[in-house]
């Protein structure tokens, strides 16, 4: 094995084509569509009945026949949320309906509580009433059978709300993926653990959890391995043999402490690609074994989430059935110089703000890799092309979404 990196990194559009290639969707799962929050729809939903399913009233009002202004009706009985009049109405009467109430047989519309005077069971009407009105038609929101949601589609709860109204108890969504996270160094500690000499604490870990859930996967508690070769690929074999992708962070630069690429090959898993021209981010890992992922990221905080968010979040999407979400939010102009990187594409963490029109990128404050505030209250990541010179202010740059 080399002792240093490929002579050609990929690209960042390269790298992600290469995991992409790798991605099978997992098999589809029937969930009550309660408990479908954040799934991915793997079947189109159609309404099975008309929604609303019957014709229903706009408005707290009274059910007639259309009439003008000044008639007087009888008010003969009552149309409930829930509970139908089983009257029939005729010419001269009127009945007392709720909002959402089914509008009784033989009646045209609806008046508003509003337009008419009450006296005792008899009301005036203030308005002229014209057949139809107030009355929302049995499908005027979803006709029977017509297609709701399409496949593909990430449920909110919008969307969610929509599958119920459509009639649907179950829907067919793609499978979760389980994620498990390594940390690796012998440098690491636990969160609110006293640090000894030459000691950080522990944040990839909990983070990569994290980012990892927000994506749709299930997320085991992370782990920490030790600068070790034997315990690195203990570790990494207990990890392959729980989770459909394992994200291993540290250890896979070219120093004499990173056991994760050896350790991997040993353990048969196949390496696509190491090496993308992109700072931060440039040592990651990508391999295969089965139908398993293993994305081994940089440790340092922001390279890893960076990382997670170009190639990792894409694949979770994907493995989900989702479309891999690699449009980033468009596109801003640059509100500082930037001097370019001659070799590697950055990723700089931005805020965005709109100004005279232009929505305008600064730098969320340093933009070292070990720098994780840089992340906290950024908008999005900022593609800056490799090359020899400075971007001047007003330059106009590709984002990518951050994910949180
Ligand atoms: P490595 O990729 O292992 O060479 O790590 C690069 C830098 O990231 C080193 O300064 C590590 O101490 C730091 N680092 C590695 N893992 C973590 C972690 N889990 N949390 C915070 N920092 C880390
Ligand atoms: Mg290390």
């Amino acid at each position: 094995m080399s002792a240093g990196m490929p002579q050609r990194l990929l690209t960042i559009g390269e790298a992600r084509a290469a995991v992409l290639a790798a991605v099978r969707p997992l098999p589809a799962e029937p969930t009550p569509v309660a408990e479908a929050l954040d799934r991915v729809l793997a079947q189109d939903v159609q309404a099975l009945g008309d929604v609303p399913p019957f014709p229903s009233s706009a408005m707290d009002g009274y059910a007639l026949q259309a009439v003008r202004k000044g008639s007087r009706l009888t008010v003969v009985a009552e149309s409930r949320a829930g509970t139908p009049a089983a009257h029939h109405l005729a010419a001269g009467q009127a009945i007392r309906i709720s909002t959402g109430a089914a509008v009784p047989a033989g009646a045209e519309a609806v008046i508003r509580q509003e337009d008419v005077e009450l006296n005792g069971t008899s009301i005036q009407t203030l308005a002229d009433v014209a057949p139809g009105e107030n009355i929302r038609p049995a499908g005027e929101v979803m006709a029977a059978g017509a297609q709701v949601l399409a496949a593909g589609t990430a449920l909110g709860p919008a969307e969610i709300a929509a599958a119920i109204s459509a009639g649907a108890g179950e829907v067919l969504v793609g499978g979760r993926p389980t994620v498990r996270a390594l940390s690796t160094g012998d440098e690491l500690r636990g969160p609110g653990e006293p640090l000894g000499p030459g000691q950080i604490h522990n944040s990839n870990g909990p983070m990569l959890a994290g980012l990892a859930r927000h994506a749709g996967a299930v997320a085991l508690t992370p782990e920490v391995l030790p600068d070790d070769p034997q315990a690195t690929e203990e570790g990494l074999r207990a990890a392959l043999e729980e989770a459909e992708v394992v994200i291993v962070a540290g250890g896979v630069s070219v120093g004499p402490h990173d056991h994760v690429r050896p350790a991997l090959e040993r353990l048969g898993v196949q390496e696509r690609f190491w090496g993308v021209a992109l700072q931060p981010g440039k040592p990651t890992w990508f391999g295969t074994t089965g139908g398993r992922l293993v994305f081994g990221l940089p440790g340092n905080p922001v390279s890893a989430a960076v990382t997670f968010a170009l190639f990792v979040v894409p694949a979770l999407a994907a493995l989900q059935g989702g479309p891999p979400t690699t449009q980033g939010p468009g596109e801003a102009v640059l509100g500082v110089p930037v001097r370019q990187n001659r070799h590697r594409e950055q990723a700089l963490r931005v805020t965005l703000e709109r100004r005279d029109g232009a929505l305008l990128a600064m730098p969320n404050g340093p933009q070292g890799s070990h720098v994780i505030t840089s992340l906290v209250g950024a908008d999005a990541l900022a593609l800056i092309p490799e090359g020899e010179g400075t971007l001047e202010p007003g330059t106009v740059v590709a984002l990518q979404p951050l994910p949180r």
